[in-house]
C-alpha cells in the first residue's frame, strides 16, 4: 500500500478544528486534501464519521480518530481490502482525569455544590454526605489504555483498585485483578464501578439490572466508554429506586442525549456530552499516530493500532 494523497474528513472538525489537523500534517510525504463527503481520489482517509460511501472509494486505509471504532463495518472493510486503524493509547490521561474528576465530584459532593450555587443557595450537605476517596474503592473493568490511566490515578488517590480483565495478570495501580465471569462479585464491592471496555458482543449489556443489583446501595457508576455497555433503561430503574447512589456519564445509548431523557434532571447523575477524551492536544496526538503509519507504510512495516 502507498498513499499518495491523505484525505482529512470534514468530520474530525467534531474534535478539533480540521486546519490544525491539516497543518499538522503539512511535512508528511502524501499530499492532505480536506474531504467533504465522498474520498474518491484519496489512497487514505483520516476521520471521525462513518459513512457508507467510503467503502467504494477505492480507499486502501482508514484511520478513526477515535479509539472506539464500533460504528465501523469490520467484514465489509475487510471484504474489500481496506485497512482500518484506530486512535487508542492517546486517552489514557485525559478520560483518567475525567473518570477520577466524577470520582471527586461525588464524594465531595461537588455537582451538589454547583447546583445550589446555581440557585444562588448557601447549602451544607449533611454531617455523613461528603467522604474521602482515600477509603474507598473502584472496581475499573477494562485494563486498556482508559483503564490503566484510570486505575493509577485511582490508586494515586489511595482508593483500593480491582480490574476486570480477559487474561487476569497484575497491572499497575491495581490490587487485584478478575477475569471477566467474575464481574458481580468484582462490582458488588466496589463504591465506584468504572467501565472502560470497548463495545463489541461481549461488551454490549454487560451491565444490566442484574450489575446493577448486585452493586451496593451507596455505590457509583462511571461509563466512560460507550452508551450501550450499560442497559440505561435499567440504569435509570436502579437511580430511581435508590438501587445504586449515583451515575457518572459520558456516553449514551444515544448520542446526543435526547431532551427528554431523565437523566438530565437527577442530581445524584453527571452527565457531560461525550467530551472525556477532549483535549487540546488531541489533534497532535492523532497526527502523530497518522505519521508514524505513514513512515510505516513506507517502510513495508505493518501498521500501528490496526483493527481491521
Ligand atoms: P484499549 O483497546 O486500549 O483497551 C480496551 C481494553 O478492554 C483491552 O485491554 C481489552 O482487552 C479490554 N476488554 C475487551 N473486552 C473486555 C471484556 N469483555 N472484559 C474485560 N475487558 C475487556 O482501548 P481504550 O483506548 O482503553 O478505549 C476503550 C474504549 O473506551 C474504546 O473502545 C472507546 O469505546 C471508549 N473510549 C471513550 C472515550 C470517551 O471520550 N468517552 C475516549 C476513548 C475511548
Amino acid at each position: 500500500m502507498s498513499v499518495s494523497t491523505l484525505g482529512v474528513h470534514e468530520s474530525v472538525g467534531e474534535v478539533f478544528p480540521v486546519s490544525v489537523f491539516r497543518d499538522a500534517l503539512a511535512d508528511a510525504d502524501p499530499s492532505v486534501r480536506v474531504v467533504d463527503g465522498d474520498p474518491s481520489g484519496c489512497d487514505a482517509l483520516v476521520t471521525f464519521a462513518y459513512e457508507e460511501q467510503f467503502l467504494d472509494a477505492g480507499l486502501d486505509w482508514i484511520h478513526s480518530i477515535q479509539a472506539g471504532v464500533d460504528r465501523f463495518p469490520f467484514d465489509d472493510l475487510a471484504d474489500r481490502g481496506v485497512a482500518l486503524t484506530n486512535s487508542t493509547g492517546i486517552h489514557g490521561d485525559v478520560v483518567g482525569e475525567t473518570a477520577v474528576g466524577m470520582m471527586l465530584a461525588f464524594a465531595r459532593r461537588l455537582h451538589v455544590h454547583r447546583s445550589n450555587q446555581e440557585r444562588g443557595e448557601w447549602r451544607k450537605p449533611a454531617w455523613d454526605d461528603a467522604f474521602s476517596l482515600r477509603r474507598e474503592s473502584a472496581c475499573v473493568v477494562g485494563l486498556g489504555t482508559l483503564g490503566r490511566g484510570i486505575a493509577t490515578r485511582a490508586s494515586a488517590l489511595g482508593m483500593d483498585v480491582t480490574g476486570v480483565k480477559r487474561t487476569p495478570t497484575p497491572v499497575d495501580g491495581v490490587d487485584r485483578v478478575r477475569p471477566p465471569e467474575d464481574l458481580h462479585e468484582a462490582v458488588a464491592n466496589a463504591g465506584f464501578v468504572v467501565l472502560a471496555v470497548p463495545l463489541n458482543p461481549d461488551t454490549e449489556g454487560m451491565i444490566s439490572a442484574t450489575e446493577l443489583a448486585a452493586m451496593r446501595e451507596d455505590a457509583y457508576l462511571i461509563n466512560v466508554a460507550r452508551g450501550p455497555v450499560v442497559d440505561q433503561a435499567a440504569l435509570v430503574d436502579a437511580l430511581e429506586s435508590g438501587a445504586i447512589a449515583g451515575a457518572g456519564l459520558d456516553v449514551f445509548e444515544t448520542e446526543p442525549l435526547p431532551a427528554d431523557s431523565p437523566l438530565w434532571d437527577r442530581e445524584d447523575v453527571i452527565v457531560t456530552p461525550h467530551a472525556a477524551g477532549m483535549n487540546d492536544e488531541y489533534y497532535e496526538r492523532v497526527a502523530t499516530i497518522v505519521r508514524e503509519n505513514l513512515r510505516r507504510l513506507a517502510a513495508g512495516e505493518s501498521l500501528t493500532n490496526q483493527v481491521v
